[in-house]
């Protein structure tokens, strides 16, 4: 099977694994798709880089052949990458107006907007890219205007279904196409690609519509300041806040730059509609402690988010106290435990009241499919084959367990596995190279770089730098000068004795090495590891700087 046949395959580049920053592909001939193109946020394990996205190389050595890109919704880890990789890509777009809407912004931003070309597609809508005919199917998740694909090809018929849940009563947009779906499985299914995140908890879904009953209550019987943080994209949720608010009386009023951003986005996409227009933080002040409900960023513990700040008491405009009342209508995200602990730690000591769904609230849900609503994804399509995706290796393997449940044969695929679907057998062909950039500041930056790689070092261990200047003939100018930011203090005694040491090292350097530069700077890296020495038991990046004068 090679990659010029005519056949159809499946290649997941980013989106298994703890940091779901997905970036899928099919390939139907010689021509690519791609679907969602998504950051993932490292958490704890590489403090060097914060926000990742997926290694494009392998599609990037193919982007005449790429067709276009299909987002399914407009969340971070489905969208985000789009502005870091696009000219990487130079492919059209096509999108829902809601993720269209939240993409420009981003391009925007990145001075992109005027070159990228995004189709706009309606919800349920129908489309070529290539040869691939893709029909959407609306979901319900927790963002607007999340799509399912059915993507029709001459090989057979595969459904993606992108993030997704059942809830009977979303508040916001309709629920998933139920009917749609059963008639595409009646059409037969070869494969279903399906979301693997909550398969792991029992039961059925539980509805945004509970959640507004119970953060109705609960916010008309507290008093004081009230601040609820949920994620900026969850319009629904967003939505329910302000239903909650105006029924306790209160004003709501938006904190925070994603906030604003997103309900900009959504009323502008028709949202909100029903909504009071939102106040600003500095308007929030002029109001009676009683009359306030304020939707805040900041549910995953970020440091520089408004929560973070009211918490430490660093915000310019805001400050909670005795009396008040912080909400969590969100879920802690695996990695963000210990930093969003903090934050409500530094809340209580200010004697803020923090509420979680730990709490015996109905104050937040899932917008993933749990392990009935997958059973139930099942018997609608009817696939030959089950492919989870989008979700830990424990996740995929649970997931592959009710697919089997159902008599459907399950294929678990690791980020770079070529899935060959049809014709012949159902199973991976080849591998493609996969990996991790790190966004840094404008640049992209690979994981296993050197640039990380020096960094991950100097972070540990620090850095020592050396720098003297020598005559024609190799012999030293004047005194070295050594620098170790990170490591030492520039006129420690430690500092001084290093310095010293190498000073004495280098004039014992032999002169066959002094003439040529780069014999001659190892010799001195030598040196100078020789000179720092164990007592400090760290073994940092060194270098050395000879210059010929
Ligand atoms: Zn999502």
């Amino acid at each position: 099977m090679t990659e010029h046949d005519d056949g159809l395959a499946f290649l997941p580049l980013g989106g298994t694994g703890e940091i779901g920053m997905n970036l899928n592909l099919y390939r139907l001939g010689e021509t690519w798709l791609a679907v969602d193109c998504g950051i993932g946020f490292s958490g704890n394990d590489t403090p060097e880089a914060e926000i990742l996205v997926p290694d494009p190389t392998y599609i990037m050595e193919r982007r005449d052949k790429l067709a276009g890109l299909v987002i399914t919704h407009a969340h971070e880890d489905h969208i985000g990458a789009v502005a870091h990789l696009w000219t990487r890509l130079g492919c059209p777009i096509y999108a829902t107006p809601f993720a269209a809407t939240v993409l420009r912004r981003k391009l925007g931003e990145a001075r992109l907007d005027q070159q990228v070309n995004i189709h706009v597609i309606k919800c349920g809508g129908r489309f070529n890219v290539g040869p691939f005919d893709i029909e959407f199917i609306p979901v319900t998740h927790s963002v607007p205007e999340a799509q399912a694909m059915a993507i029709r090809t001459p090989h057979g018929l595969v459904v993606h279904t992108g993030d997704w849940k059942l809830d009977p009563s979303p508040m916001v947009g309709p629920p998933t196409d139920v009917e749609r779906l059963r008639q595409i499985g009646d059409e037969g299914v070869l494969a279903l690609v399906c979301d693997s995140t909550n398969v792991m908890t029992p039961g059925a879904s539980r509805s945004e519509g509970e959640v507004r009953i119970g953060l109705t209550e609960l916010i008309s019987s507290l008093k004081g300041r009230i601040a609820v943080t949920c994620f900026a994209s969850n319009v629904a949720r967003v939505e329910t806040i302000a239903m909650a608010a105006q029924a306790a009386g209160r004003t709501v009023v938006l904190v925070g730059r994603s906030l604003r951003n997103l309900d900009v986005a959504a009323r502008e996409c028709g949202y909100l509609s029903g909504v009071l227009p939102f106040l600003t933080e500095h308007e929030a002040n002029d109001l009676p402690d009683e009359q306030v409900v304020m939707i805040i960023t900041g549910s995953q513990g970020e440091p520089r988010s408004a929560l973070s700040r009211i918490a430490s008491d660093t915000h310019p405009s805001i400050a909670l106290g005795e009396g008040d009342t912080v909400i969590y209508s969100s879920r802690m995200i695996p990695g963000n435990e210990r930093a969003i602990m903090q934050v409500q730690d530094n809340l209580t000591r200010r004697g803020v009241r923090v509420i979680t769904d730990k709490d015996g609230v109905m104050i937040h849900c899932s917008g993933h499919a749990t392990a009935d609503d997958v059973r139930t994804m099942y018997d609608l399509i009817r696939p030959q084959y089950a492919v989870p995706t989008h979700g830990e290796w424990r996740h995929l393997t649970a997931h592959a367990a009710l697919a089997q449940e159902k008599g459907i044969a399950a294929v678990l695929l690791e980020d770079g596995d070529i899935l060959n679907l049809a014709p012949g057998k159902v199973q991976v062909v080849d591998t493609a190279p996969t990996g991790r950039l790190a966004v840094d500041g404008n640049r992209l930056l690979a994981m296993t770089g050197d640039v990380l790689t020096a960094r991950r070092k100097m972070l540990f261990n620090g850095i020592i730098i050396a720098s003297f200047a020598v005559d024609d003939e190799g012999y030293v100018i004047g005194e070295p000068k050594i620098s170790a930011p990170g490591l030492l203090e520039p006129e420690e005694p430690e500092s001084i004795r290093v310095r010293e040491e190498f000073a004495q090292a280098i004039d014992e350097i032999p002169d066959e090495l002094r003439l040529d530069d780069q014999a001659f700077r190892e010799a001195a890296k030598t040196a100078l590891r020789r000179a720092l020495g164990r007592k400090l038991q760290k073994r940092p990046l060194v270098d050395v700087h000879v210059l010929r004068v």
